[in-house]
C-alpha cells in the first residue's frame, strides 16, 4: 500500500480493561438509537447479563433522510454515560462532526466514525490528536484500500488506538440492505496489525441473518462484534429490522462461546 507508515506487531486496544484485539472477541452490543432512560437501561442490563462488554448506542444518528429521527443528542450522551455508572459496561457512540468533539468525548470509551464519514479527512485529522480509541467503520463504497489509508489519516496524528468495522458494502444485490464483505475480514488481518470488527447488523439489514453472519466473522477472524440489540425492535426509531430482542441476543452469544472454545 502506498502511505502505509506504522507497520508494528498487532495492535491491542485496551478500553480501560477490555482489550480488543486480543485473546477473546469483544462484544459491542446496544439498540441502533438512544431512545429513552428506559430503553438504554434495560438494553444495556440485558446486554450486560448476556456477556457483552461494550454498549453501543448512537446519539447523533446519520438518517438518510432528514425527516427521521436524529438521535436525542447531548441527553442521548447523558443516558449512555448513566447506563455506565449502572451496569461498568464501556460505551461506544458515534461522533458526526468536529463541533461535537468534546461534548461527545467526555461521555464515550470508543468513538464511532460512521461509514459516511470514513472519508470526512478533516473529522478522521481531528480525532488523530485525541487520545481516546476509535472505531473506523468501512465507507459503504469504499474498497479495503481506501478505508486503510482512511486509518492511517487518524494513526499519523498521532492516536494509535483504531480498529475498522466492516459493515456492508454496496452492490448490486438488494436482497440485503447491503453486501456484508466477510472475505475482508481475513484481508485486513493479513494487511493491517489493527483489530477488526464485524457488524453484521448493518452488514445484512435482517435480523434473521445476525446470529449466522456473527458465527462466520467470529470464525473468519473477526476481534469483536457490534450487534444491535433492542427490547422491542418493532418499536424501535431507527433500525428495528436487524435489531436482536434480548433473548436472541443470549442465544447468540452462548453460541459464540461454544465456537470461540472449539476454534
Ligand atoms: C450505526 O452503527 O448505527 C450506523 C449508523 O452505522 P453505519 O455508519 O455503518 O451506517
Ligand atoms: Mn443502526
Amino acid at each position: 500500500l502506498t502511505g502505509w507508515k506504522f507497520a508494528p506487531e498487532k495492535t491491542v486496544i485496551d478500553v480501560d480493561g477490555v482489550k480488543i484485539g486480543g485473546e477473546n472477541p469483544v462484544v459491542m452490543a446496544g439498540p441502533c438509537s438512544v431512545e429513552s432512560k428506559e430503553q438504554i437501561l434495560e438494553t444495556a442490563r440485558v446486554v450486560k447479563e448476556a456477556g457483552a462488554e461494550v454498549l453501543r448506542g448512537g446519539a447523533f444518528k446519520p438518517r438518510t433522510s432528514p425527516y427521521s429521527f436524529q438521535g436525542l443528542g447531548e441527553r442521548g450522551l447523558e443516558l449512555l454515560s448513566l447506563a455506565r455508572e449502572k451496569t461498568g459496561l464501556k460505551i461506544i457512540t458515534e461522533l458526526m462532526d468536529t463541533e461535537h468533539i468534546e461534548m461527545v468525548t467526555s461521555h464515550t470509551d470508543i468513538i464511532q466514525i460512521g461509514s459516511r464519514n470514513m472519508k470526512n479527512y478533516a473529522l478522521l485529522k481531528e480525532i488523530g490528536r485525541l487520545d481516546k480509541p476509535v472505531m473506523l467503520k468501512r465507507g459503504m463504497a469504499s474498497t479495503v484500500k481506501d478505508w486503510l489509508l482512511a486509518a492511517e489519516y487518524i494513526m499519523s496524528e498521532g492516536n494509535q488506538d483504531v480498529m475498522l468495522c466492516e459493515r456492508g458494502i454496496k452492490t448490486f444485490c438488494d436482497d440485503t440492505r447491503y453486501t456484508m464483505d466477510l472475505s475482508a475480514i481475513p484481508l485486513v488481518r493479513e494487511k493491517s496489525h489493527l483489530p477488526v470488527i464485524a457488524d453484521p447488523s448493518h452488514g445484512t439489514g435482517r435480523w434473521e441473518l445476525v446470529a449466522p453472519m456473527s458465527r462466520a466473522a467470529v470464525a473468519g477472524g473477526a476481534d469483536g462484534l457490534l450487534i444491535e440489540v433492542h427490547p422491542e425492535p418493532k418499536n424501535a426509531l431507527s433500525d428495528g429490522p436487524q435489531s436482536l430482542k434480548p433473548e436472541k441476543f443470549e442465544k447468540l452469544m452462548n453460541e459464540l462461546e461454544k465456537l470461540n472454545h472449539a476454534l
